[in-house]
Formats: C-alpha cells, structure tokens, sequence
C-alpha cells in the first residue's frame, strides 16, 4: 500500500486514477495498521517478554511519556514530581503502560479537563497517579476495567489495561483505579523500590 500510494499519484499525469481507487487503498492501509494492532496486542498479553530491569528514575520517565503523548488544547496536563530513589525496571514496559494511561485518560476527556501525573515515595514503592476530570467510569465497568477486551470505544481493542496490569505485575508492582462519574479517575501504579528477587 505504500508503494502503490507513492506510485499513483506520479502515473496521474498520464493515467487518470479513480478517487475511489485512492480512498480503497486508504481503507486498506488502515485495515492493516489495524490488524497489525491486535496482533501485536494480543501477542504481548499472550507471551509478555521478561522485564529487562535496569536502574530507573521513574520521574525522568514520566517527562518522556508526557513529551511523547499529545494531547489536545482543551487538555492541560501538569506534573506534581516528588523526590524518587533510582528504581530497577523495565523503561519501555514501564513507559508504555504510562503512555496508556495518559492516552486513556486524554481520550475520557474529549470536552476538555485536566490530567494531573503526580510521583511519590512510599515506605517501600514509588507511587505514580495519573488523575483526570474525564468522564469517570461506573461501578459495573470498574469490575471488569482489567479484563482482556472489555472496551467501551467504537474502535477500543480493550487490551491496553489487561497489557498494563501484566507489566506492572511482572515488576512486582501494583495498579489500581479509583473513579467518580461525571468527575474524573485516578489510576495509581505502585513500583516496589527492593526488587532483589
Ligand atoms: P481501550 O482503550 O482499547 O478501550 P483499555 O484497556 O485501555 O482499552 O481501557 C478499557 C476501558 O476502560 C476503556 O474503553 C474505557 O471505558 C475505560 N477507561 C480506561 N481509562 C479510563 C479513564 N481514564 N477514564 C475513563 N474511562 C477509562
């Protein structure tokens, strides 16, 4: 399709080329993005490598998610970074689940709001909260949240939190989520700082 999309457009000087055939190889290129989408998805929750674990700031990689992710005018997003002891993890598994999480929590906040990321120290865990004014989610949803393909988004795949769970877990970590309808969630995701085993 990229070769095709490139090669059109220079034969239309001496063919003409239908629009529909244009928009088909569009719809094409996106089928398979799509496609491709799921099964990489669904091949991380299925066979997730082993975390590569490797001394982390994870403030450091809460600024290089929110560079990353791009949110809309209507959302501001501030961070609230405590003072973190190195930790040892995984970069791009960590990174990755808060790139979900931010994304998430920019996509309940269409009528714009805010998402407030915020890093603390516990007695033994770092603690990073993602908390948005979106729209909330209600009780029944909340049971299943962590559950392989439960989405409520026209074009949700609903892997992205069942992923992140996995990954948190392999850390030897935690996610939880707490949330009010109408008013916004908070997903919390605890990373133990020992992690001799
Ligand atoms: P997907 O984004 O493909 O739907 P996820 O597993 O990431 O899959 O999310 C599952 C569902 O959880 C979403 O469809 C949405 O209903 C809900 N959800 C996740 N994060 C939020 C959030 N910050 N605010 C409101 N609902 C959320």
């Amino acid at each position: 399709t990229y070769y095709l999309s490139n090669e059109f457009p220079r034969l239309a000087s001496s063919v003409s080329i239908p629009q529909k055939t244009m928009h088909m190889l569009r719809v094409i290129s996106d089928s398979v993005q799509h496609a491709d989408r799921i099964v990489r998805e669904l091949h991380d929750f299925a066979s997730p490598r082993k975390p590569l674990h490797k001394k982390t700031n994870i403030n450091t990689l809460v600024e290089e998610t929110l560079s990353r992710v791009e949110a809309p005018e209507n959302v501001k997003i501030i961070t609230e970074l405590g003072n973190l002891p190195p930790i040892r993890a995984d970069k791009d598994m960590v990174k990755r689940v808060f790139v979900n999480l931010a994304e998430n929590a920019i996509q309940a906040m269409e009528k714009g709001g805010r998402l407030k990321v915020s890093t603390k120290k516990t007695e033994e865990s770092v603690e990073v909260g993602f908390k948005d004014t979106g729209t909330g989610i209600s009780k029944d949803n909340m049971k299943k949240l962590f559950t392989p393909f439960f989405t409520t988004k026209a074009q949700g795949m609903g892997m992205g939190l069942a992923i992140c769970k996995k990954l948190i877990e392999s850390h030897g970590g935690r996610i939880k989520a707490e949330s009010e309808e109408g008013k916004g969630t908070t997903f919390t995701v605890e990373l133990p700082i020992q992690q001799e085993n």
